[in-house]
C-alpha cells in the first residue's frame, strides 16, 4: 500500500534511466550498478518490456525500481484520455507480469507536462516524476561531458536524467563508472526510487 516515502538519512541521489529496456544497453547499466552496488530507477516503454521482459525482470531482481514511461512514447499532451489510459495500463501491465507491482510513477515522454496531465496521471493513481538533472545524453554529446553534468550539478537529493534506449548510448554506459566512483568517494547513496 501507499506509505509516504522518507529520504534516506545520508546524501543520496537518484540515477533514473528513460525509454529501455534495451538489450544491449540496459544489460550493461544493470551490470555496472551492480559492481558498484547502486541502484537506480528504470522509466521503461511498454512495448520494450514486451520485447525484453527478461531486462524488465533483472532489473527489478537486482533492487532498481521500474516504473511507467508509457507504452509508445507519445506527447501525452497531445492525446485523448482513452490513449492516456491505454497507454499507462498496458504498460503497467507488463511491468507488474515481470516485477509483481503495479509501478507508481509516471514520467510522461519529454517532460511533456501540463494540467491536464498531471489530472489524467493522478486518475490513474500515478505521481508524475521529472529530474532536476539533465544530462542530455541522448544527444550524445561525449562522454566527458555526461559525466560533467552529473557531478557538477549534483546535490542530495538530485534526481538524474540518463537513457538506456532509444539510440546508441554507449557514452551513457562509458559515463557511469566514473559517475558512480566519484559520487561514492563523495559520499552519496544512489537511493533506488522515491516512487511510493
Ligand atoms: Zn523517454
Amino acid at each position: 500500500m501507499a506509505s509516504e516515502w522518507a529520504p534516506p538519512p545520508a546524501p543520496y541521489v537518484i540515477l533514473t534511466f528513460d525509454d529501455g529496456p534495451h538489450p544491449k544497453y540496459t544489460a550493461q547499466i544493470l551490470s555496472i550498478l551492480r559492481s558498484y552496488g547502486a541502484k537506480a530507477t528504470f522509466f521503461q516503454i511498454g512495448q520494450n518490456v514486451a520485447r525484453y521482459p527478461y531486462l524488465t525482470r533483472r532489473a527489478h531482481l537486482y533492487g532498481n525500481s521500474v516504473q511507467n514511461h508509457t507504452w509508445s512514447h507519445p506527447n501525452l499532451r497531445n492525446v485523448s484520455w482513452s490513449t492516456f489510459r491505454s497507454q499507462v495500463l498496458n504498460t503497467d501491465s507488463r511491468i507488474r507480469a515481470q516485477t509483481g507491482y503495479t509501478p507508481r510513477c509516471l514520467r510522461p515522454p519529454y517532460g511533456a507536462v501540463n494540467s491536464l496531465v498531471y489530472r489524467r496521471a493522478a486518475g490513474l493513481g500515478k505521481t508524475v516524476r521529472l529530474w532536476t538533472i539533465d544530462t542530455g545524453d541522448w544527444s550524445r554529446p561525449g562522454t566527458s561531458v555526461i559525466v560533467r553534468r552529473v557531478l557538477n550539478g549534483a546535490r542530495s537529493g538530485s534526481v538524474i536524467l540518463m537513457h538506456d534506449g532509444g539510440g546508441d548510448r554507449s557514452q551513457t554506459v562509458a559515463a557511469l563508472p566514473t559517475i558512480l566512483k566519484t559520487l561514492t568517494a563523495r559520499g552519496y547513496l544512489f537511493y533506488p526510487t522515491w516512487c511510493r
